[in-house]
């Protein structure tokens, strides 16, 4: 009942057609519930609720981001928790693009807002569905303050050579280009826990983060400060993902628009939802890429070596950056899960002293481990992320810091 509910943070994270949200006590990590809205806006939307060891789906239309929130309170209150009274400490919104002015998680009053569709622009896929999950919690949950968690905060202190681009300088200020980064909820989070396991002050750590699941990044962190990361100026950038193409030579777009008369959107679509692993074999779920590779499929096996190839290109700059590397995490779904990915990606560097032991690597587990050998000069680790968790927690302290005017509208 709600008492076991007092001061957990209901963390959202909202698609453009997606709600993910989870209800999580932040200090003990105590998951209460979670659940997904998926297909907002069509007629067969879904939403799939687990609580107290249930789980349940349902097939129901949701017209908008309000309606699927509506829902799993409604789905909560049926289990015996009434969000809107229950005394949550906050609500902790998932934002993508913090642009150049925010870098820290904000609580969200109606200036907030409005400079977050200012910037939106720059994220135009995400912040206006990341807006729709605020204003409807803002309706819904009135009471309970809400917070916004920036994915570009971590790394808005990338050393200029890193966070700038080689074009114009009056163009890129004027329409804000640069490397903002993305993925920095789970880079932070996960290279906090880096420095305890290998028993070294944070400021020493030099480390690698390789996040792979979906959308897929690394970075290169120094002391707990990035100083590279492979996403750019969106999460378009950098390694191969599901479905979006990593670096590509911009000359491509140019083409495509000049011979294939392809428009922005049609570019857009191409490389953010029709690329990567997806445009080479027409599968994103890593697992089905790997098992068609198992039965010899070509297409699949490119995918996958194509995949490997860019991973490898950047933890080698990275090692660069960097100088001395104490230490090479991998995290999400791909890098916690598939041994394949990590073996191949360090293969043949025992010369830069990584080696992993293939025995702890083909160990599956679900908490933080050690994959290298113990003579490995490198520790190369695999650290579950969590980023509804860090999410959470920031809300709480930026909600305990803003206590005397918490509530207040401006
Ligand atoms: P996101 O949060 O970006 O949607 P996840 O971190 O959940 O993504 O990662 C999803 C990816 O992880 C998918 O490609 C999925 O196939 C892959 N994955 C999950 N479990 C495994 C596994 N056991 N082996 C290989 N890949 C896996």
């Amino acid at each position: 009942m709600s008492e076991s509910v007092d001061g957990a943070v209901l963390v959202l994270n909202a698609g453009s057609s997606s709600l993910k949200y989870q209800l999580v006590h932040p200090e003990s990590a105590e998951v209460i519930a979670d659940g997904v809205a998926e297909r907002i806006g069509d007629h067969d939307g879904s939403i799939t609720h687990s609580q107290g060891g249930d789980e349940s789906t349902e097939t129901l239309e949701l017209p908008d981001h309000t309606a699927a929130i509506r829902r799993m309170m409604e789905l909560f209150t049926s289990g015996g928790i009434d969000l809107a009274h229950a005394g949550l400490s906050a609500v902790g919104h998932r934002v993508v693009h913090g642009g150049r002015t925010f870098y820290w998680p904000t609580l969200i009053d109606d200036h907030v807002i409005s400079e977050i569709k200012r910037i939106s622009s720059l994220a135009p896929l995400h912040n206006p569905a990341n807006l729709t999950g605020i204003e409807a919690a803002r309706e819904l949950l009135p009471r309970v303050p809400s917070v916004a968690v920036f994915d570009t905060a971590f790394f808005h202190g990338l050393p200029d050579a890193a966070a700038t681009y080689a074009i114009d300088r009056g163009v890129a200020k004027l329409h804000a280009i640069r490397r903002y980064g993305f993925h920095g909820t789970s880079h932070q989070y996960v290279s906090e826990q880096v420095p305890p396991i290998l028993g070294q002050d944070p400021a020493t750590v030099n480390q690698i983060v390789l996040h792979l699941g979906n959308g897929a990044s690394a970075s290169a962190i120094s002391g707990g400060e990035p100083i590279d990361t492979s996403m750019g100026m969106t999460p378009l950038e950098g390694l191969v993902m599901g479905t979006r193409s990593g670096d590509i030579d911009p000359g491509v777009v140019l083409h495509l628009h000049r011979v294939a008369k392809l428009g922005a959107e049609q570019i857009d679509t191409l490389l953010n939802k029709n690329s990567g692993l997806k445009g080479l074999c027409g599968d994103n779920d890593f697992r089905s890429v790997t098992e068609r590779i198992g039965r010899g499929d070509t297409s699949a096996r490119l995918a996958y070596d194509v995949y490997i190839h860019r991973l490898r290109r950047y933890i080698g700059a990275y090692m660069i950056d960097l100088g001395r590397v104490d230490a090479i995490t991998f995290t999400a779904g791909v890098g916690e899960n598939a041994a394949g990915v990590r073996a191949d990606a360090l293969a043949g560097l025992e010369n830069y002293g990584i080696a992993i032991d293939p025995e702890r690597n083909a160990v599956h587990r679900k908490d933080a481990r050690q994959i290298s050998t113990d003579d490995s000069t490198v520790r190369v680790l695999v650290v579950p992320t969590n980023e509804e968790l860090a999410i959470a927690r920031q809300a709480v302290e930026v909600v305990a810091r803003s206590e005397p005017e918490s509530g207040s509208g401006t």
